[in-house]
């Protein structure tokens, strides 16, 4: 089935049910927007005579045309690339090359770049809302969704590549689909009273979570600011209610301490789901405390979009349960349509509480990365995907992350996972944010170093975090330097740059 039946669908039953809102104004209804969908579809096409299965990229900061530009693109069988909007050029190119993309849409605001981009591919280019992409909604129609297979590319994700290229991740139809269905049982029963508010990249996984919102008949809100604005995002919730948003750990952090300094009222928020990179145990406790039961955090990857555990709002709710800490430092339990397992190097299954590599398999699971059939077979071994993470399960089922398998560091022969000395480093109240990497050292192969950012106006000494960890953690996991930052490096999807950190102490060892 293809996911523009979602779409159809719900258009049939709800026509005249608002869809698309910039702020707290309507845009179109989902009549309309089918409608639109459609007419693009139709001139992609009849017009540019594109085939089933041909790659449209949208270089597009958020904004209300993301969506029906996406749904054009599958009412005619092709796939989308979308490609985050804070990319460089040279980095979009390699995207649209790689991918051998036919068409693109841009948005206006990056429309200056287009001269810039070589794409042999390349054969038409849309700026929403200029005069080109008001051609597409004067086109005919398709008549009729092309239908896809379960296996056919939908979703063109390229991954954030912070080590090397970026690779394209083949998410089809099917798993878009399974994905949707894990979004009503695992993580939020949507309804049609809701408002996803898209603050985060619609090229990632704010944008997957347009499916169950279109499935259900939900409101689509494209912020004013287009983006991650506190103030703005609390006023919306206020309005519209019933708000839904997916967030990075760092902005949910930023809103809840927003919210605490004003004393918001936050009744207008329904679910805030949180994932993407490590939530610290001591900043959702506050998050908590501050905004009440409406947060839930999935763990996923490109190659799972979304869709590896849950932890959900009642979990994050049962304050008495004895493991209580653990789950919350956790990231909950496999979402329904997928089994995960950690193992071994050999892909063997590991005892509870035994750390090794988060395996995961099922429906939502990638097809394989785009032209690209060594990394394939590196990350897929008989349906099991290598997530390359590092974690636990423990006898009740929950999933605690330690690392990457790349940010562990060996010191002295002994594995030493950086979340956990971060996550007691947190405990200071002086302490805003922290990252912990190995340096090169020629006698313990790696001694570890805490990069540390201080709240502003607070202050903390090395004696007091080392205090801390001495009280918490091994001796020999404890940093042998700490490094006073004023921010921690950071990628375009708020996640700190361990690569940057390690870069700068190996440059000092290599001066020295
Ligand atoms: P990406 O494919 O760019 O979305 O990055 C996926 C990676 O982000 C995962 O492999 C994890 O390392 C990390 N990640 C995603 N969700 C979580 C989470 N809830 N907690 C900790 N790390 C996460």
């Amino acid at each position: 089935m293809n996911v523009a039946q979602l779409l159809a669908r719900t258009a049939q039953v709800y026509p005249d049910a608002p869809a698309i809102f910039r702020g707290t104004r309507l845009v179109c209804n989902y009549r309309e927007l089918a409608r639109r969908a459609a007419c693009i579809a139709g001139y992609l096409r009849n017009t540019l005579k594109l085939v089933p299965g041909d790659r449209v990229a949208l270089f597009m900061t958020n904004n209300t045309e993301y969506l029906e530009a996406m749904y054009g693109i599958w009412y005619a069988g092709l796939a989308a690339v979308p490609i985050n909007a804070k990319l460089h050029a040279r980095e979009a190119e390699f995207i649209l090359q790689d991918a051998g993309a036919s068409a693109l849409f841009l948005s206006d605001d990056m429309a200056d770049v287009l001269p810039a981009l070589q794409a042999p591919d390349l054969r038409a280019t849309f700026v929403a809302g200029g005069d080109s992409y008001d051609e597409l909604l004067r086109a005919a129609p398709i008549a009729q969704i092309e239908p896809r297979t379960r296996n056919d590319l939908a979703w063109l994700f390229y991954t954030s590549g912070t080590t090397g290229r970026p690779k394209g991740v083949i998410e089809s139809h099917g798993n878009l689909l399974a994905m949707t269905m894990c979004y009503f049982t695992d993580v939020d029963p949507a309804s049609r009273d809701d408002a996803i508010v898209y603050a985060a990249p619609m090229s990632h996984g704010a944008g997957l979570y347009n499916f169950p919102h279109v499935l259900i008949g939900a409101r689509h809100v494209v912020p004013d600011s287009g983006g991650f604005d506190p103030q703005e995002l609390v006023g919306l919730a206020a309005q519209l209610r019933n708000a839904s948003l997916f967030a990075a750990p760092t902005m949910v952090k930023r809103l809840v301490e927003h919210v605490a300094a004003t004393g918001a009222d936050t009744s207008g928020f329904k679910t805030i789901v949180y994932g993407g990179g490590p939530m610290y145990a001591e900043d959702i406790r506050h998050a908590l405390a501050v905004m009440g039961d409406c947060f839930v955090q999935i763990y996923g990857q490109g190659e799972s979009p979304m869709t590896i555990t849950a932890l959900s709002r009642a979990q994050l709710a049962e304050r008495n349960h004895p493991r209580y800490d653990v789950r919350l430092a956790s990231v909950g339990v496999a979402q329904s349509l997928v089994e995960v397992r950690v193992a071994d190097a050999d892909g063997k299954p590991l005892p509870p509480d035994t750390v090794g590599e988060v395996l995961v398999k099922g429906a939502p699971v990638m097809q394989g990365y785009w032209n690209n059939p060594e990394a394939t077979a590196q990350a897929l071994h008989d349906g099991w995907l290598l997530t390359g993470d590092l974690g636990s399960i423990d006898a009740d089922g929950f999933l605690t992350l330690r690392d990457r398998s790349k940010d562990v560091i060996i010191s002295g022969g002994s594995n030493i996972y950086p979340r956990e000395v971060e996550e007691v480093l947190l405990l200071d109240p002086a302490v805003h944010e922290v990252s912990v990497v190995g340096r090169p050292h020629p006698e313990w192969g790696e001694d570890v170093i805490a990069f540390v950012a201080l709240h502003p106006g607070k202050t903390t000494t090395v004696a007091e975090l080392d205090t801390l960890c001495l009280d918490h953690i091994a001796r020999f996991k404890r940093p042998k330097e700490y490094r006073f930052v004023e921010l921690l490096p950071k990628n375009n999807y708020g996640k700190v740059l361990k690569t940057e950190l390690r870069k700068i102490l190996m440059q000092e060892t290599n001066r020295k």
